[in-house]
């Protein structure tokens, strides 16, 4: 592995995966702890796949602090399925509050809104997807509150909960910046994440769910859609997507050694810190989307004065092995994603390329 060039990968998922990671999954690749085979081709009933699933998820319950009151499953269909199984499983015959703040919680409403009754108590698309809003306009009677704690495109993160209605169950999707800080578990009902970011590889979804919300589960929904048999059969009713379970689980061994999720951030800070100071500090030859306080540690936007600029902005930078770099095309312009696996050095090398790119365009 030592003479293969890695790109400094600001992919906005997926991600680029932690290197010790792909050397021990490539280590472990042909031979899976004494087996003869990989991990892709031994049986998702074997004792060796039941230690990775039961290892991931208690490796993953020490890094979030997970209680026991909660189960937590390995999941397919990508956090959209979870856009439509979240409401099909916890909204029963009521309604459900979204709070809106970017594309993906857009989408969330929209798919939920197609099986039933779900309104916003907030939107901020008129201001542009840049903040939180100002003011949230809540239904006590809600059956749940869902709010997007990292807006992926918008680069627009939440760093405390939204505070819903006394016994409305608060409800995330965190696909974005998973285990990428420490989160207070006990506020919310349910979190999910598609893995590609910070935690792996795309194919597997994490949800996490507390037990008196199972018990809503209504009867007779279509087994692969019920979080109730899923959650009972420790993710095993079918054949879960082991090699990517297997991965998630390398991924939380990993985030453990670097000291957990604390440590992890204050890597994350410096690296997001580095980027956000360059682009404040170019006089305006940068300019970031999201306002100062909702700046996300994960996605960065920026614009360039021209598209002519942007676009050269993103060749230029891959000639110099910086990769991912294009915006999203409905916010335009550049988007850095500094995940989890985003090396301190790496952020550093788009910096230099950042400061020398202005100075011969500028
Ligand atoms: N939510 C957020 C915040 C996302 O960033 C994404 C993917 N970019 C999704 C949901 C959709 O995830 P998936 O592709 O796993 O369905």
């Amino acid at each position: 592995m030592s003479n293969t060039k890695r790109a400094y990968n600001f992919n906005p998922g997926p991600g680029p995966l932690p290197l010790e990671v792909l050397e021990q999954a490539q280590a472990e690749m042909l031979d899976f702890k004494g087996t003869g085979m990989s991990v892709m081709e031994i049986s998702h009933r074997s004792k060796e796949f039941e230690a990775v699933i039961q290892t991931a998820e208690a490796d993953l319950r020490e890094l979030l602090g997970i209680p026991a009151n909660y189960k937590i499953m390995f999941l397919q269909g990508g956090a959209t399925l979870q856009f439509t199984m979240l409401p099909m499983n916890l909204r029963a015959t009521g309604s459900a509050d979204y709070i809106v703040t970017g594309t993906w919680s857009k989408t969330a409403i929209k798919e939920a809104q197609k099986l039933g009754a779900a309104r916003a108590a907030a939107n901020t698309e008129s201001e542009g997807f840049k903040g939180y809003p100002e003011k949230l306009d809540l239904d006590p009677k809600a059956a749940y509150l869902h709010f997007t704690s990292n807006e992926t495109i918008h680069g627009v993160e939440y760093f405390s909960e939204p505070v819903p209605p006394a016994g409305v169950p608060l409800i995330c999707d965190t696909s974005s910046d998973f285990i990428s800080r420490p989160v207070d578990i006990s506020k919310y009902a349910m979190l999910y994440a598609g893995a590609q970011k910070n935690a792996g590889p795309s194919g597997v979804t994490v949800v996490i769910i507390r037990d008196d919300m199972i018990e809503r589960v209504p009867a007779n929904l279509p087994v692969m859609l019920d979080y109730k048999t899923l959650a009972a059969s420790g993710s095993l009713h079918n054949t879960p997507p082991s090699f990517a379970i297997y991965m998630v689980g390398l991924v939380f061994q990993w985030a453990k050694k670097q000291g957990g999720l604390a440590a992890i951030e204050k890597v994350n800070r410096v690296k997001a810190d580095m980027i956000y100071k360059t682009i404040d500090e170019s006089g305006g030859f940068y300019r970031g989307h999201a306002k100062p306080e909702a700046r996300s540690l994960m996605n960065i936007p920026f614009r360039l004065p021209s598209e002519e600029l942007e676009d050269a902005f993103a060749k230029e930078a891959k000639k110099n092995n910086l990769i991912g770099l294009k915006g999203h095309r409905s916010v335009g312009g550049m988007r850095a994603s500094v995940y989890n696996a985003v090396t301190v050095e790496g952020a550093g090398e788009l910096v230099k390329f950042m400061k020398d790119f202005q100075q011969k365009n500028g």
